[in-house]
């Protein structure tokens, strides 16, 4: 039923990071013809404005990787358009135009909230409030953010050393805590990942917070000598400590509210100890009841992403849901969301990367993902007669017309050259505009 190059189709792949930019590649090598949206103006989703700027080898080796997509001649780039229910355009408008199937590969960019009494006070942010604005996301870079010297960071996954990475790049004197509801060994980060923070741990403040949670570990056999290899490991490789940060970590307290000063300002936060408790394969935190407050300043919230609820398809927990039963599954996985409960007009939607798992995997799972994804589509495709094609332009025109500018590949290469001609002027690694009002003046000046 495949067709092993598909000329007739025409579909919409939604969210340019590596999920859809590489969805892209694989339908295209096929033959069809892509119209990739994207409601920034610059593609590469969490490669431009998620990975942590140090890493610029990783970062321009892939965006090389997406300009080459983007150049291939049946990709077609729609950028600063916002796709969905609330957004400049919805998918059904896009079925009117001529598309005959879609690939929603829009990630998982909305921060997992506790909604903690005292969640407005100031000195409350989330992992995207510091990771955006370190990485210059128009709406994020240009907010102040104010930090005390006492910082607390919820999580302990690989989201906060980055965190903690950036504040250590501050040089300020900051003593920075990471919370785990749960024990060390379930902390989800490696050696590597620690090493650029590895110089400022203080190994001693952890080991005695590894002490204080033993008799909880003992019981359900937690092998905390890994936990230590791990930073050794980490430590060993560290260049001496110059930095003015001290960095920690403490488990099995849970965040319960956090506490004002009489200006507003966020001044400790309430945690509750945890036990843990073995359930079936899984080692649950559970409450104990027994309350502990600690000093903070700044709280940070870092314990995952969802996708937008209000792109208007079906979500269970953080993800867009797919079938249980797929037309179309590819090594057992599902990439559909048609079934009569779920959601009976969407027989020609499919979802992949964080989209379709929030948080899973680095870019290299987020391409399997969308390339398995690509080839449902493309299994989907397989079944529709051949029909002509409506014009590329035609429904970039249509879009315009609603007087929000569409940015296509010749606007991103003016961009492009713009900000590494400025970044060699100013000496600098990279450079990029702050606002999409300062892009956009770039790619519509003659
Ligand atoms: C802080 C952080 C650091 C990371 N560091 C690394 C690392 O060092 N190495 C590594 O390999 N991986 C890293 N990752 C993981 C990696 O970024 C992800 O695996 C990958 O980006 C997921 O790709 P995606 O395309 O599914 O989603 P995303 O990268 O989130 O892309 C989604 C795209 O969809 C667009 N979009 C969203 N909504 C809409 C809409 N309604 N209409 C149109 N477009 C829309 C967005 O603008 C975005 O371009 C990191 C992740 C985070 C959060």
């Amino acid at each position: 039923m495949q067709n092993s190059m598909d000329k007739n189709h025409l579909v919409a792949v939604i969210g340019a990071g590596p999920a859809g930019l590489y969805a892209s590649q694989y339908l295209a090598r096929k033959g069809v013809e892509v119209v990739l949206f994207n409601r920034e103006i610059k593609p590469g989703g969490l490669v431009e404005y998620g990975i942590y700027p140090s890493k610029h080898k990783l970062r321009q080796g892939l965006i090389s990787q997406f300009k080459r997509i983007l150049e291939m001649p049946n990709v077609h780039y729609f950028g600063n358009v916002n796709v969905g229910q609330s957004g400049d355009i919805r998918v059904d408008q896009l079925r009117e135009a001529g598309f005959d199937a879609f690939m929603v590969t829009t990630g998982a960019q909305v921060n997992t909230s506790l909604d903690l009494p005292g969640a407005d006070l100031e000195g409350v942010y989330h992992a995207n409030d510091i990771v955006f604005h370190y990485n210059r996301l128009p709406r994020y870079a240009d907010k102040k953010l104010f930090f005390g010297s006492e910082i607390a960071v919820i999580g302990v996954g690989n989201v906060m050393l980055d965190i903690v990475h950036y504040f250590k790049q501050l040089g300020q004197e900051f003593r920075v805590t990471a919370y785990a509801r749960r024990g060390p060994t379930h902390v989800k980060f490696d050696d590597k990942s620690l090493e650029p923070i590895a110089e400022c741990l203080d190994l001693e403040a952890t080991r005695k917070a590894v002490d204080d949670a033993y008799p909880e570990l003992e019981k359900i056999g937690e092998d905390v000598e890994t936990f230590f290899s791990l930073l050794e490991k980490a430590c060993d490789r560290a260049e001496d400590c110059h930095s003015k940060l001290n960095f920690r970590m403490r488990f099995l307290l849970s965040p319960k509210a956090l506490i004002g000063d009489e200006n507003g300002r966020l001044k400790a936060i309430q945690f509750e100890r945890n036990q843990l408790v073995r359930k079936g394969d899984s080692i649950l935190p559970v409450g104990t009841g027994e309350m502990e407050t600690a000093p903070a300043e700044t709280v940070v919230f870092s314990i995952g992403s969802r996708v937008d609820t209000g792109f208007g398809l079906p979500v269970s927990r953080s993800n867009f849901v797919t079938t249980e039963t797929p037309r179309f599954p590819i090594d057992g996985i599902s990439y559909e969301v048609y079934n009569e409960d779920l959601c009976s007009t969407c027989e020609d939607v499919f979802v992949s990367g964080w989209a379709r798992v929030a948080g899973e995997g680095v870019v290299g799972l987020a391409r399997k993902d969308a390339e398995r994804g690509a080839r449902a589509v493309l299994q989907f495709l397989g079944t529709l007669p051949a029909k002509d094609k409506p014009s590329i332009q035609d429904i970039f025109n249509q879009i315009a017309r609603s007087g929000k500018p569409v940015v296509d590949l010749s606007g991103l290469q003016k961009l492009w050259a713009f900000e590494e001609k400025t970044a060699a002027e100013k000496g600098l690694p990279e450079f990029k505009f702050d606002t999409k009002e300062a892009m956009l003046k770039v790619i519509e000046e003659d």
